[in-house]
């Protein structure tokens, strides 16, 4: 495995600006896996897997799925869905299936196998505890629900999409417990994870104490 910065946390927390910029500044491949959750699950459903679907129904449909991750754009059988996994009906569906154990063991060696060929910035929910356990540096990124609600709510209305913030609030909060209390890869601290509380903070300074981290870190690593 190359060097790999792992970052978690919930939705809004400003994980995938931050991700990008220290690629960015790092030379360091991208790695959005909540984009994976998302094509992955826009591809179920495309299918006609609905959410009570079995385990062996949701492993038989993807085998016909394929997903990809590159240059910042997603692929999902080689069309490129970058703009349908924003909607927030794909992000209800990426929650609900990534509790399901196939579409979890599935991406596992996707998302280890960028890994393989680059170094990487990986953001998600389970980068620090599951996917990347051995990540060079780990980081939890939170904010207030308030602030991760006005966030996406941005974002959204940037994106073309039609958005509410008090149904951004709720499917946020609906989220987070999904995401935390399912009993496979559940969002949480890794216990060597730095935490970083972004509210109230700019993208700058998020980026500036991220990379004060990594390169301090640097310093007492062994040659
Ligand atoms: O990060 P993003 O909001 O795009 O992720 C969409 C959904 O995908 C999350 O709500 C979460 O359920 C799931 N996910 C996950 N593990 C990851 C990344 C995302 O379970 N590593």
């Amino acid at each position: 495995m190359k060097n790999v910065i792992a970052i978690d946390g919930p939705s809004g927390a400003g994980k995938s600006t931050v991700a990008k910029l220290l690629s960015k500044e790092l030379g360091f491949d991208y790695l959005d896996t909540g984009a994976l959750y998302r094509a992955v699950a826009l591809g179920l459903t495309k299918g006609g897997i609905d959410e009570n679907a079995s385990d062996d129904g949701i492993a038989a449909a993807l085998e016909d799925i394929r997903v990809e991750f590159r240059d910042n754009r997603v692929l999902l059988n080689g069309t490129d869905v970058s703009h349908d996994i924003r909607s927030p009906e794909a992000s209800h569906f990426a929650s609900v299936f990534s509790a399901r154990r196939p579409v979890r063991a599935y991406l596992l060696g996707i998302q280890r196998d960028a890994a393989m060929h680059a170094d990487l910035v990986a953001e998600g929910r389970d980068m620090t505890t599951v996917v990347f356990p051995e990540a060079c540096a780990k980081f939890y990124l939170d904010a207030s629900v308030g602030e991760r609600t006005r966030r996406r709510t941005l974002e959204l209305s940037s994106r073309g999409f039609e958005a509410d913030e008090d149904r951004i609030r709720l499917d946020i909060t609906e989220r987070d417990i999904r995401d935390s209390r399912r009993a496979l890869a559940p969002l949480r601290k890794a216990d060597d994870a730095h935490f970083i509380d972004s509210t109230g903070l700019a993208v700058e300074e998020v980026f500036e104490k991220i990379i004060g981290i990594i390169r301090e870190d640097a310093k007492d690593r062994p040659e």
